[in-house]
């Protein structure tokens, strides 16, 4: 059963269903009305939405060397990231990608909690932005609580109707910018202007507009609470040492209400004064006070509240604080432990591997398969001759023409092909390959190298080991 919200919490309750025939285990979510909240974490919340937003928003137009700068070309199988064209064959470096993503998530929590949750996460920030136009709309907390309360009039009407046609705005943009980083977004731009936009275009931007929509607009804290995974597993990177978001139940209880100045030790009471400010803040809806609980996002409103009450009632700041639960529990604070440790030793490898393998790329992939058909053939007389198939991919963004050469076996020569090979951007070329030996040097296994390097980069250049093969001596 849940504890019922305090007085003024903002939470708006229906009320249970009696328990008789026909009664549903489905209780309707309550709605959170969060309270307008200032203060020094309120104003980093603020700087990351706007940077955040900023990025997502802009990245999407900006060109780089004649293409978009940071774009998923899935129908062409390219993805542009900024200078970097990676292919399909490149796969890896994108894996390294999001391994090293999800490892900078793991040393964060676990040094410093759901700072993720609390600043930079998709769900907050566009939620933020959401409740913003809501109260641009409707007006602050108590004015949009009588107004859902109130009968329809003119002006419910006008408020809700902006409020919707604002938030349907911003969803299909932030939906039009998202299909923008798959499709080129001056293209995608154009088709919408022109009204020829595909279905499938049409479909993935109002798809991802109505996720928009609903994820920040409606579903809010409930995405945070019942379906974002990272909430479940979260728990296990924590360990007393990571940063948490608590209320200091020693200095606060017992809580009750004090005249402003006065020293609540005399009363016998803590300093909380039972105001609920940090409950009214909540996004989600909780009452930290009841102490660390899973529903928390480590947004901070509720330090903010709690500071400027604090300020008020003439108290030092830091009832509701950042900090351990080692340090609450005034036991030695351990910022260096072996999770941290062991989390940033893989981080700082797996960054490394991708720094090192991504300045070392070569723009060029050369397999190398002998035929399997015949082990050698004699040809005129003296010569023995291995044939293999070479598979070629250019994975640079411009076209080049390639020279094969053979080495490793004297007298080796490369008889097909001796010109030189061209490809597309991408493309994948397949040849076959000759190379032959005078009989007096083939006989047995020989290893032998194929090289092949672009004429127009001497820069680029793969070398692949086979062997030739002779008959046996
Ligand atoms: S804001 Fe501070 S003083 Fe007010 S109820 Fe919360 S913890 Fe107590
Ligand atoms: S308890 Fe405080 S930090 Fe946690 S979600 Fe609520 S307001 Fe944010």
């Amino acid at each position: 059963m849940s504890t019922p919200p305090p007085p003024s919490s903002g939470i708006l309750r229906t009320e249970p269903a009696p328990a008789s025939a026909g009664a549903t285990f489905y209780v309707a979510a309550d709605k959170i009305y969060p309270r307008e909240i200032t203060g020094r974490f309120a104003r980093m919340r603020n700087v990351a939405v706007v940077v955040l937003l900023g990025l997502y928003y802009g990245v999407a137009w900006i060109q780089w060397d004649g293409h978009q700068a940071l774009l998923f070309d899935v129908p062409h199988r390219k993805f542009y990231i900024f200078g970097l064209t990676l292919w399909p064959q490149d796969f890896f470096y994108l894996a390294l990608l999001l391994i090293l993503a999800a490892l900078s998530l793991f040393f964060v929590t676990s040094l410093a909690g759901r700072l993720w949750c609390g600043y930079a996460c998709p769900q907050t920030v566009w939620t933020e932005l959401f409740i913003r136009i809501e109260q641009w709309t409707e007006g602050k907390r108590s004015k949009r609580m009588k107004l859902d309360q109130g009968p329809w009039s003119r002006e419910k009407v006008l408020r809700k109707f902006s409020k919707q046609f604002l938030w349907i705005a911003l969803s299909l943009f932030t939906g039009f910018t998202f299909v923008g980083y798959f499709t080129p977004i001056r293209e995608l731009g154009g088709a919408i202007l022109s009204l020829s936009l595909g279905p499938w275009a049409a479909f993935w931007v109002l798809f991802y507009s109505f996720a928009t929509y609903g994820n920040a607009g409606h579903l809010r804290e409930q995405v945070c609470k019942y379906m974002c995974p990272y909430a479940r597993f979260q728990s296990v990177m924590f360990d007393k040492d990571t940063l948490i978001i608590s209320y200091d139940e020693k200095r606060g209880e017992p809580r009750g209400g004090r005249k402003r100045g006065t020293d609540p030790r005399a009363q016998g009471l803590g300093d909380c004064i039972d105001c609920t400010m940090c409950v009214q803040v909540c996004p989600t809806g909780i009452d930290i006070r009841n102490g660390l609980q899973h529903e928390c996002i480590a947004c901070a409103a509720c330090i903010d509240a709690c500071d400027d009450v604090m300020d008020r009632m003439g108290s030092p700041r830091g009832l509701i604080r950042y900090t351990t639960d080692h340090a609450v529990h005034g036991e030695q604070i351990r910022v260096v432990r072996p999770r941290v440790v062991v989390y940033a030793c893989i981080l700082v490898g797996v960054a490394a591997t991708l720094v090192v393998s991504l300045v070392t790329r070569t723009p060029l992939i050369l397999d190398v398969i002998r035929d399997r058909n015949a082990l050698y053939r004699e040809v005129r007389g003296d010569r023995i001759e291995n044939a293999y198939t070479l598979r070629l991919i250019n994975l640079d963004d411009a076209p080049h023409a390639y020279r094969l050469e053979v080495a490793g076996l004297d007298e080796a020569e490369l008889v097909s092909p001796t010109g030189v090979i061209e490809a597309q951007p991408g493309e994948v070329s397949t040849i076959a390959a000759r190379v032959q030996a005078p009989s007096s040097v083939a006989h047995g296994v020989h290893p032998i190298t194929l090289s092949l390097a672009a004429v127009d980069a001497p820069n680029i250049a793969v070398q692949e080991k086979t062997r030739f093969l002779g008959p046996q001596p």
